[in-house]
């Protein structure tokens, strides 16, 4: 398949600033190093607990979150080197699903102005076919025409999402970068709502960026899977080996609170200790080794590079090291 994107070496640091003079301090190493690919059509799923850098990630491609250095590919684009205009053109074709749709959708417009506006925004349509295309994305995400006139809260959590997914689709875009879309429904619409993200996926050949905190929500939905840990990503996989065979520490420790799917496979349960440092002032060498249970002396010294171990399987762990 073709390669949608490619991120190469994406740093988002933000600083942080003391004092009346506002003096630079440091930085919270927010996304520190990520580099990876997106294959047409595929879902790739970001997991990690809160701080971990996934959203910003999800930001910093479309540079709602302005990269501190790195490279990002899409389309065979260069995004960090567009201008303003062109990089809101550009938005056209990455669109983002948050994670409360209810704070992302004006409480004061209709369904069918809030729908329209991206299509104004980026020029798309008259006002007759414009309508005609929010009625009709309305119908594609389960809802009808006859919901257009109403407000957000005339509507329920999983219909809300439903219309912050369809205001993402309004300009037809190629990827989508859905962060946390389910996290705030209850378990039984969150099943809902990732069908028909992967009906839209299928019918409208979309690709998706798809972040969450637990491992569990994005099993199914995804081909590959990249676990982040204080602004690295630390495994990067195809979902049924991750699920299988995770092989950093740190996706031990995520799985172990999820059934493994196939018996035949045996995984090591782990308990993490202590909490996740700060990302201003994370540990030297491995991050996570205050935090590891195999951790070995060189992991507090030697920086673990993330390497691909077998086919499809790359992980930053001294453990892998040949
Ligand atoms: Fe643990 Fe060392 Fe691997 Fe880091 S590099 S995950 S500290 S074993
Ligand atoms: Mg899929």
């Amino acid at each position: 398949a073709k390669v949608l994107l490619k991120v190469e070496n994406l740093k988002k640091y933000f600083p942080i600033r003391h004092g009346m003079f506002a003096r630079h301090i440091g930085d919270v190493k927010a996304v520190d190093d990520v580099s990876f690919e997106l294959f047409e059509g595929e879902t790739l799923g970001i997991v990690g607990e809160s701080g971990c850098g996934k959203s910003t990630t999800g930001r910093a491609i479309m540079r709602l979150h302005e990269p501190t250095a790195g490279s990002i590919t899409f389309d065979d684009v260069e995004l960090t080197a567009l201008n303003k205009e062109a990089m809101r053109k550009a938005r056209r074709d990455i669109q983002m699903v948050f994670q409360d749709p209810y704070a992302s959708l004006n409480p004061r417009h209709t369904i069918e102005k809030i729908l329209e506006e991206p299509l104004i925004v980026h020029g798309i349509g008259n006002a007759q076919e414009r309508k005609k295309k929010v009625h009709e994305y309305l119908e594609i995400v389960g809802l009808s025409a006859y919901h257009a006139k109403r407000y957000p809260h005339q509507f329920s959590g999983g219909q809300r999402q439903r219309i912050g997914i369809a205001r993402a689709l309004m300009t037809n875009p190629k990827l989508i970068i859905a962060d946390e879309p389910v996290s705030a429904l209850d378990v039984s619409i969150q099943a809902q709502v990732l069908n028909l993200m992967q009906k839209l996926q299928d019918d409208l050949q979309l690709t998706y960026i798809f972040i969450a905190h637990d491992l569990g929500v994005v099993r199914h939905i995804s081909d590959r899977v990249g676990v982040m840990y204080l602004g690295k990503m630390v495994e990067l996989a195809e979902s049924e080996s991750l699920y299988n065979e995770p092989l950093h520490p740190y996706s031990q420790a995520l799985l172990s609170a999820v059934p493994i799917p196939d018996p035949q496979y045996e995984r090591e349960q782990l308990i993490l200790k202590g909490d996740i440092p700060s990302p201003s002032n994370p540990p030297s060498g491995c991050t996570f080794h205050t935090r590891c249970p195999k951790a070995m002396e060189h992991c507090k010294t030697v920086v673990p590079k993330l390497q691909q171990v077998k086919p499809g399987h790359s992980v930053a762990c001294h453990l892998y090291d040949a």
